[in-house]
């Protein structure tokens, strides 16, 4: 579904990622670990647009996107969330949720002018959408509210359901449970595999270990930008450069 090829990125001369090269198979859910600096934000970035690469390539259903913008790459049913939270705060939580909803209207509207009635209609498909998100991640009650007055754990759960108002096929996920509750860390991996049970595809950069254990198909390994192991977590677990690069010599 996704192939990364000889995928390679440098900030000012200091490579984050180095000949990058895997495959994410259309319906599992794939981990990317590695220590801190060793280049996963980056990876996603290239991924999804935000960064253009200095060499390789990545395509998505056969397609080369390598330089797509963000937008065309979402339009085309692979989305992210990022590191660090990225809600708009003082809009509410429906309101985001119908932000991401609309970026993506704009692919079924060809004109829109005089197709008030259709346009209420997807409005309507939107919130509807919205609200069953909602009541997945538990924060139907925070409906109303201004993004920016949820604790860190809901606005984390806000912006997964932010990624998937558009129904994508393969999702990026940056730490999603960083800073998040164990019962909302619970919750969040029931229904990441709920929804692979349901098709979707995931990428998913995790630093706790006992979730990518326990959600992850296959996990790739990335230290100092480059890929040192690729397999079943409990086998890669085991690997001497993997143990070399998390806990040193
Ligand atoms: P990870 O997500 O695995 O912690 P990153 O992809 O964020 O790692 O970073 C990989 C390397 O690239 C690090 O050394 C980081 O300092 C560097 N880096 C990341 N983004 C930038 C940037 N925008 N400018 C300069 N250096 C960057
Ligand atoms: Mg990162």
């Amino acid at each position: 579904m996704l192939e990364i090829r000889r995928l390679t990125k440098h900030f000012l001369g200091v490579p984050a990622l180095h000949e990058v090269s895997f495959i994410v198979e259309r319906g599992e859910i794939a981990g990317l670990i590695g220590p801190n600096g060793s280049g996963k934000t980056t990876l996603f970035d290239c991924v999804t647009g935000f960064l253009p690469p200095d060499g390789g390539n990545v395509l998505y259903m056969d397609r080369d996107i390598t330089f797509l913008a963000p937008h065309r790459i979402a339009r085309l049913g692979l989305t992210r969330i990022f590191q660090q939270v990225r809600t708009f705060p003082r809009l509410t939580v429906m309101e985001n949720l119908r932000a991401a909803g609309q970026q993506h209207q704009g692919l079924t509207l060809t004109g829109g002018l005089l197709r008030t009635k259709r346009l209420r209609d997807l409005d309507r498909a939107v919130d509807e959408r919205a609200r069953e998100l909602l009541d997945v991640v538990q924060l139907a009650s925070t409906a109303e509210l201004p993004a920016g007055t949820l604790s860190y754990g809901q606005q984390k759960l806000l912006e997964i359901a932010m990624a998937l108002m558009p129904r994508p096929e393969l999702i990026l996920l940056d730490e999603p449970v960083a800073g998040v509750n164990p019962t909302l860390i619970e919750m969040i991996k029931a229904y990441l595999k709920r929804l692979n049970g349901m098709g979707t595809t995931f990428l998913i950069i995790e630093h706790n270990l006992e979730v990518v254990m326990d959600l992850c198909d296959r996990v790739f390994v990335l230290d100092s930008g480059e890929l040192i192991a690729q397999g079943p977590p409990s086998v890669v677990q085991e690997d001497e450069r993997v143990l070399e690069a998390y806990f040193g010599k």
